[in-house]
């Protein structure tokens, strides 16, 4: 394996566009990202007492005497050393004459990974022994001096990035894990796209970076929050789920142009690619409609986008929440393929088959389909076996109008649903990305992961009946979205019809954004919360008081940090591109968190810990 000189590629971009290619394969490609504003290399060794990087030197080197310092990689015949550091390898002669024995001893001893300083001289390699795979293959440095700096135990595992670790190990040691080609490049890149929203933001259009509190108060609905114990009986802090309140009171403020690289905690227990804490790049601004922020987020986007992957084609489409609904079966659809839903209830209103009948005689009842091309030579068949009898029956009665209508061909599997209209779409949604995947399993490419397909998501409803008890309402998103102008008549008689100002970025059926245009309203503020929501208003009151104070018509948007670089880089989990992520279970599986306190310790927090009589937890105290 050579680590490819990616970093030194990265920097080069600085200062010439560079052709934008697909996706690197892993380690083959030079990788680059653009920073058109900054003009010049970083220098990566000033302050140090290396005098280059492992990854730089090339022909151009020759004769410089230079100093080193990285771990060893790899060791061969105790001849040549190979020294690593984040910027690439570079091979190291091991001095052979009597007069270098303690040079040679250093290096020739010292384990796998242990951290070495060499210095010596720039020479090239022998005609015929150059690595043309390795960027630094036409040079090789021999060493007159070298110093262990220090010895590397045995590992737990070894440190390349072919070989397989579960990722309970890489959680575990994730300081060796860091030490990855593919971790180092995550990182790196989320470095550089940051770097550039903050250009942007703030050099470009005059944003301002603003620290919120990260402890502050219960926030009534939306997400679960983490709680703070403080000195004071009884009272809480809670980790804040979003600068939401604090973002609409800068605006009252007259900062009217926020943004935050912000940590947002929620409590939400295990699910798969969420954190516990995560990072949103946090904007609110006065004076804006929805199309302000979506020009503002699509122009970010696109400044800030690597240059070395697939580019950011601006403006982004638009889809109402209905719609995305009614053809994809989810609010976040992945665009990058088709299979949508068609609406086939007119093929049936008159057949006698029962149970499409019954379906479709009950409000919002429909017949829904996708059609998976190929399916039929694929595992999607098999998947679906034992439904077959049936489906070829309706196939008889049906045949030519389903194959116009769905524009189905001969190895094309169509799946059909009959129920509730949300229903029966959204099954089918789950249904389609099913299909992909099995579809690729067999080597079909439907969703190109190096094609980037952002969506917006317009025209949701501002409120959607509570999970425990349908009667009652609860935000669609949070309690602060202003509702869609044409519908605000509706708030004081079908509050469920109306639809808010909210919108959500999708990037490749991931929701990697949302935000609204805010209510400033205070009176209409309070009806929402009070009468159609049922909150308790007096957590909220600073809220309420700020906007009778001249607060402003104001919007934002925040965008997951994670999530975007996880579609960006194509890692397989948000945990990839997090320096030190928790678990799956919300753990840090290197330090052992979260960890029990002693009793004494809890008592200034006025806090007893009631065990669990049957758990596990129980059993290990
Ligand atoms: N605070 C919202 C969220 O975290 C985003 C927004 O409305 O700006 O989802």
């Amino acid at each position: 394996m050579y680590f490819p000189s990616w970093l030194s590629q990265l920097y080069r971009g600085l200062s010439r566009p560079i052709r934008r290619t697909t996706q690197p394969i892993w380690g083959s490609l030079s990788r680059s990202l653009v920073l058109s504003s900054q003009r010049r290399n970083p220098e990566f060794s000033s302050f140090v007492v290396r005098t280059n990087t492992c990854g730089e030197l090339r022909s151009s080197h020759l004769g410089q005497e230079v100093t080193l310092c990285g771990w060893i990689q790899y060791r061969r015949q105790n001849t040549f050393l190979v020294l690593r550091d984040f910027h690439g390898l570079v091979q190291v002669i091991i001095p052979q004459d009597e007069s270098a024995a303690s040079v040679r001893k250093i290096l020739c001893e010292a384990p796998m990974e242990s951290v070495v300083q060499v210095s010596g001289t720039v020479i090239s390699r022998p005609a015929g022994q150059e690595n043309p795979k390795m960027p630094t293959g036409e040079i090789e440095i021999k060493v007159k001096t070298a110093e262990l700096l220090n010895a590397c135990k045995k590992l737990p595992f070894e440190i390349k990035d072919f070989m397989k670790k579960t990722e309970a190990l890489r959680l575990q040691y994730r300081y060796l894990d860091l030490r990855s080609f593919q971790m180092q490049y995550n990182l790196r890149l989320r470095s550089q796209m940051v770097m550039k929203m903050r250009e942007y933001l703030c050099n470009l259009h005059g944003f301002v970076d603003i620290e919120t509190p990260t402890l502050f108060k219960r926030t009534p609905g939306g997400a679960k929050e983490f709680l703070v114990p403080s000195r004071e009986p009884g009272k809480f802090y809670s980790l804040p789920q979003s600068p939401q309140q604090f973002k609409q009171l800068l605006m009252v403020g007259g900062l009217d142009r926020y943004f935050q690289v912000a940590r947002c905690y929620r409590d939400e227990g295990s699910r798969p690619d969420r954190q516990p804490e995560f990072t949103q790049i946090d904007i609110e601004m006065s004076f804006v409609d929805q199309t302000g922020i979506q020009s503002l987020i699509e122009g970010l986007l696109q400044y800030s986008w690597p240059n070395d992957k697939n580019p950011v084609v601006v403006p982004f489409p638009s889809m109402t929440f209905a719609e995305a609904l009614a053809t994809y079966g989810t609010d976040k659809p992945d665009t990058r393929f088709g299979m949508k839903i068609i609406d086939i209830s007119d093929v049936f209103r008159n057949t006698e088959i029962g149970f499409l009948q019954d379906a479709l005689s009950k409000p919002h009842g429909t017949v829904k389909a996708i059609c998976i091309p190929e399916g039929a030579v694929s595992e999607v068949q098999k998947f679906f076996s034992t439904r077959n009898l049936f489906a070829n029956f309706i196939m008889e009665l049906k045949r030519q109008e389903l194959i116009r209508l769905m524009e189905t061909q001969e190895e094309d599997v169509v799946l059909l649903t009959a129920g509730e209209h949300n229903k029966a779409c959204s099954l089918l949604g789950k249904l389609r990305l099913e299909c992909a995947d099995l579809l690729e399993t067999r080597g079909v490419v439907l969703r190109d992961p190096t094609l980037f397909s952002f969506l917006w998501v317009v025209d949701f409803p501002l409120f959607l009946p509570k999970e425990e008890n349908p009667r009652e309402l609860e935000s669609a998103h949070h309690p602060f979205t202003a509702p869609h102008p044409s519908d605000i008549h509706l708030l004081y008689t079908e509050p469920k019809k109306v639809r808010s100002q909210h919108y959500d970025l999708v990037l490749n059926g991931n929701e990697i954004g949302g935000g609204s245009i805010r209510i400033h309203n205070a009176e209409l503020q309070q009806y929402i919360l009070a009468t159609l929501l049922k909150e308790d208003v007096k957590l909220l009151s600073h809220m309420l008081q700020a906007l009778d104070y001249g607060a402003p018509p104001h919007g934002g948007i925040a965008l997951g940090l994670d999530r975007l670089i996880c579609v960006v880089t194509g890692s397989p989990s948000i945990r990839d591109v997090i320096a030190f992520p928790k678990s799956f279970r919300g753990h840090d599986l290197m330090s052992n968190t979260p960890d029990s306190i002693p009793p004494e310790e809890l008592k200034p927090y006025h806090i007893q810990v009631s065990w669990p009589t049957d758990s596990k937890a129980a059993k290990a105290h």
